[in-house]
């Protein structure tokens, strides 16, 4: 089974007024393929899942919801079609 990890970043510097995309999360970048990548997530865009939803913080990338969605949905079916490989058999 496979364990993802994701660290929310929420710390904010005392006497400034956080911001709605200082949330941070350690992700794989879908544009630069940095596997832990520092992601902010841009919260008041969230209602487009077309806008820049998320910024890579390694790259500079935006990219959205869809972005995202999209490059799972290329991996899902390879995914799918491995499971439905039978385990070699032990010799
Ligand atoms: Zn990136």
């Amino acid at each position: 089974m496979n364990e993802t990890i994701v660290k929310l970043t929420t710390e904010t510097t005392p006497g400034v007024e956080p911001k709605s995309s200082l949330r941070c999360i350690q992700l794989p970048c879908p544009c630069c393929g940095e596997t832990l990548a520092n992601v902010s997530l841009h919260l008041s865009t969230l209602d487009d899942e077309t806008a820049a939803n998320f910024t890579c913080e390694e790259c500079t990338a935006d990219f959205s919801l869809a972005d995202v969605r999209g490059f799972i949905a290329r991996w899902t079916p390879i995914l799918s079609w491995l499971e439905l490989i039978p385990a070699p058999a032990a010799e």
